[in-house]
């Protein structure tokens, strides 16, 4: 079935039936290590990983790890002696299958939950990075970004232990879709015919992308953000747009949200004018607000008054720039986790949020927080929130005990950076 990779046998596979997730006690999770610092950050996140699970479960769950291939290290083992000039020859959809091959689509598909580290965007051209394949492949249309604060972790805030905040951002639609023409391609020239003949204006010069924001995709994003809030008894959830400019984009997105929140969950649910024009501002015992924020000031508020927030659903763009201005906010991108996830079919891809550092590579010196992280939002996938907590606390404790990497070490007095491998070891030893 898989043409160079073989699945274990001593586990089982996760499956889902009616959209709930079937795990057994020895699921089998592949994972991709990535390229640069991905290696390192996955040989320290495994261990710890599986120690958690031992720790939290005493030997009746565990994990069977498949190794699974992407980035440099496919095309290595499945193409072992292709030169860079051969590759660049062939078509588009054969230099991206030997980066991210069909086996791995297939195991992400087949295993459901999937962990992976950071992969190089490859040269040659047609396609723009690994990561938005992996997406655009298996439609992971929810982007999930929880941004949390653990004490002891430098930061240029007054306040960060305010922060806790989960993102879900719009993974598969706008600007990011890839309908982009450059400013002397002939489909420009024709677009710009077109939209002229409708009254429009646009300078002959201009490069034009094209933001599509479905019904379909605005809802689906919107119903996960919900769902996610009400099962993690959070108090709100924030549509972010810019509605005020791009009313039948971003307000659409925005009308949309209200439209899933009232049709959908009623029972559940009080949007911001209900509860001034039924509550008189008091928000009643065991309801989920939903409100909508403008995308600019809800910048200014994630800093000022990062407590108003809890759940934000908004799109590709705004969620991308947001996600990394929050993880700023709680000690910048090496502590921040993510993960991608297509609620209907079940196929999650949690993956660490920074990139390769390639000048980091094997030297066992980076952070491997986002990684463990990551794996923490996996576990809480699983159900496995005990294991999940187990990570936050053994993360927790060794930044308050000042056992860290190089990146939080070099912001703190006095303190002496830890190797990759060695952090992964001082968070199991917390978790005690
Ligand atoms: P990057 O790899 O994230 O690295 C930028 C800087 O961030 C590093 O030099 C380092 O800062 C810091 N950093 C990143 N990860 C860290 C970690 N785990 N621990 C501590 N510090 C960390 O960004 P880039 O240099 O722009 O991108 C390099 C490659 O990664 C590119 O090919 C890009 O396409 C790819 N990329 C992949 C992903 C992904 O797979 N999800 C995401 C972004 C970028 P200092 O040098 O100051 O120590």
């Amino acid at each position: 079935m898989y043409e160079k990779i073989t699945p274990p046998t001593d586990g089982e596979k996760i499956t889902i039936q009616d959209g709930k997730l079937i795990v057994p006690n020895n699921p089998i999770i592949p994972y991709i290590s990535g390229d640069g610092i991905g290696p390192d950050i996955t040989n320290a996140m495994i261990p710890t990983v599986n120690a958690a699970v031992e720790k939290a479960y005493g030997g009746t769950r565990k994990i069977t790890w498949f190794k699974i291939y992407c980035g440099d290290e496919a095309r290595s083992f499945y193409h072992p002696n292709l030169t860079d000039g051969e590759l660049v020859k062939r078509p588009v959809d054969e230099q991206r299958n030997a980066y991210l091959p069909q086996d791995t689509i297939k195991a992400i598909n087949e295993y459901l939950v999937t962990i992976k580290g950071p992969l190089t965007t490859p040269i040659g051209e047609g396609f723009r990075s690994l990561n938005v394949g992996i997406r655009q492949i298996l439609d992971l249309y929810t982007c999930v970004r929880p941004v949390r604060y653990y004490q002891g972790t430098p930061t240029r805030i007054k306040y960060p232990e305010e922060v806790d905040l989960t993102i879900f951002r719009e993974n598969s639609e706008d600007v990011y879709s890839g309908i982009e023409f450059k400013h002397t391609d002939p489909e420009q020239k024709q677009l710009i015919e077109l939209l002229r003949s409708m009254g429009k204006t646009i300078n002959d010069d201009s490069g034009i992308g094209i933001k599509p924001i479905s019904l379909s995709g605005s809802k689906r994003l919107v119903r996960a953000a919900i769902q996610y809030a009400i099962a993690k008894k959070k108090p709100v959830v924030t549509l972010v747009h810019k509605g005020n400019i791009m009313k039948y984009t971003e307000g659409a997105f925005k009308n949309w949200g209200y439209e899933v929140a009232k049709e959908e969950f009623r029972d559940f649910i009080v949007t911001e004018d209900e509860l001034w024009k039924d509550y008189n501002g008091n928000m009643p015992e065991g309801k989920l607000l939903v409100n909508d924020r403008i995308a600019d000031v809800t910048f200014q508020h994630i800093l000022l008054r990062s407590s108003e927030f809890s759940v934000l659903a908004t799109m590709n763009l705004n969620g991308d720039y947001l996600s990394d201005a929050a993880a700023a906010l709680v000690g910048g991108i090496g502590m921040a986790p993510g993960a991608n996830i297509n609620y209907e079919t079940g196929v999650f891809v949690a993956e660490a949020t920074h990139g390769t550092a390639p000048k980091y590579t094997n030297m066992d010196k980076v952070n491997p927080g986002s990684l463990l992280l990551s794996a923490a939002i996996m576990l809480e996938y699983l159900g496995w929130d005990e294991a999940s907590e187990l990570i936050h606390k053994g993360l927790q404790g060794a930044i308050v005990n000042k056992e860290v990497t190089y990146d939080l070490a070099r912001q703190l007095d006095d303190v002496t950076p830890i190797s990759t491998t060695e952090f992964g070891k001082a968070v199991v030893k917390h978790m005690s």
